[in-house]
């Protein structure tokens, strides 16, 4: 049996020359958790060329949406951007993660804390009605270089508020709180200098994250991941997993290092 669905791109929206998202066609059979990953990608040379991609829409669409980096003599990104609607692309059988709202222990505010393309790992659990009945509010801090880089900003500030299904509960609960590195902005600096900032919680009007009732999503890059797990340890959080439930989860944006075509396949 084929260890992958061929689903066919509906739409491609291009964030800049680096970063763009697309949604394609979703197979019935395909079941996940708002917040897993899943190998997909394109047939190259009549091989699969698959990587671990975040899906970026809720459990319950009928399409699946992945935001995607583009990287310089990327195997698969310097050919993944080129893709066009009606276009095939395989999906994995297998999703999976950690970023998962059953993996916390319930709490008062969830933050969901994301650099650059990590975003796409909560685009699904904003999107989740759980998320607002377990949480009084869902804070989804999205970190970025570049203003250009906030994809989904409209999503975030205007068309979610308006969804049929999940509108009121964002409009209620959910606090968009981007921010920009390298260039002047609203909000500027990293995510973990905010975390550690009186002035961030009161220009949000919202308490200062306590290991006793808030709940942490982190995915990054390896060294923010680092440096904020040890942080929220610091702090008194611990980690849950599949295994355990807890304070706070990790998850990798992207690996350092690149998968062999071989492992990435085998998947
Ligand atoms: C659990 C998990 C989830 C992922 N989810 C996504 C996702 O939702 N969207 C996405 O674009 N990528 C995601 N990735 C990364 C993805 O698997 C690929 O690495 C990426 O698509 C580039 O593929 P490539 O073959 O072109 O280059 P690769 O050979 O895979 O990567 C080359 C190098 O580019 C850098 N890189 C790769 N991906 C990124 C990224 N997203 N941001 C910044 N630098 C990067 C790394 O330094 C990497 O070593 C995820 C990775 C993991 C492990």
């Amino acid at each position: 049996m084929a260890k992958f669905n061929r689903e066919t791109v509906l739409n491609v929206h291009r964030w800049t020359d680096n970063l763009f998202s697309f949604r394609t066609t979703r197979d019935t059979a395909f079941r996940f958790d708002s917040g897993m990953f899943v190998m997909i990608g394109l047939e190259v040379d009549n091989r699969p060329l698959l990587r671990a991609y975040s899906i970026a829409s809720p459990a319950y669409a009928e399409h699946l949406e992945f935001l995607s980096i583009v990287v310089e003599n990327g195997p698969l990104t310097s050919r993944l951007q080129h893709i066009k609607p009606g276009d095939e692309i395989l999906v994995g059988h297998k999703p999976t993660g950690t970023l998962l709202l059953d993996n916390l222990d319930s709490g008062r505010n969830l933050y969901l804390l994301a650099t650059g393309t990590g975003l796409a790992a909560f685009m699904g659990i904003v999107q989740e009605p759980d998320a607002y009945e377990r949480f009084e509010k869902v804070v989804l801090i999205h970190g970025v270089r570049n203003i250009a880089e906030l994809a989904y900003r409209d999503f975030f500030t205007s068309q979610i508020q308006n969804d049929e299904y999940i509108g009121e509960l964002a409009q209620n609960q959910l606090v968009y709180v981007p921010t920009v590195t390298r260039e002047p902005f609203e909000r500027q600096g990293r995510i973990p200098d905010h975390l550690v900032s009186d002035a961030f919680y009161d220009s949000l009007g919202l308490p200062k994250l306590d290991p006793a009732q808030d709940r942490v999503m982190v995915c990054g890059s390896t060294a923010m991941l680092k440096d904020l797990a040890a942080l929220l340890e610091g702090l008194g959080f611990e980690e849950g997993s599949n295994a355990k439930r807890g304070q706070f989860v990790v998850e990798k944006a992207f690996a350092d290092q690149t998968p062999s075509r071989a492992t990435a396949a085998a998947e």
